[in-house]
């Protein structure tokens, strides 16, 4: 994916997001340009979060697996969408709050 830095303007290519480790539990996806090094914060995650991330992943595989052997999914669905749900709020609430946080 092609990207334009809104610092200096130049264009790269976005092929690898990098993680750091904030303070306590929270950890910061980010990348950075590659011409002038400012730093885009993609969005920052705490264990609960990377948690309910691996819970999605797990569960995609299972409905993935079941599905090729005919399957029907309706249960593990329904709990694939409300763990998304869970996630995007969780995301949301943690993401907002950084704003006011964003030196951390
Ligand atoms: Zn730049």
């Amino acid at each position: 994916m092609k990207v334009i830095c809104e610092d200096c303007k130049e264009s790269f290519e976005l092929n690898q997001l990098k993680q750091k480790a904030l303070k306590g539990e929270i950890r910061e996806t980010y990348y950075s340009c590659q011409h002038c090094n400012k730093k885009y914060r993609v969005c920052i995650t705490n264990e609960a979060i990377r948690k309910l991330q691996k819970k999605i992943e797990e569960k995609k595989l299972i409905i993935r697996v079941k599905s090729k052997k005919g399957i029907k999914n309706i249960k593990e669905v329904f709990e694939l969408n409300r763990l998304i749900e869970k996630h995007k709020k969780e995301m949301n609430k943690l993401n907002n709050k950084s704003r006011y946080e964003s030196q951390i």
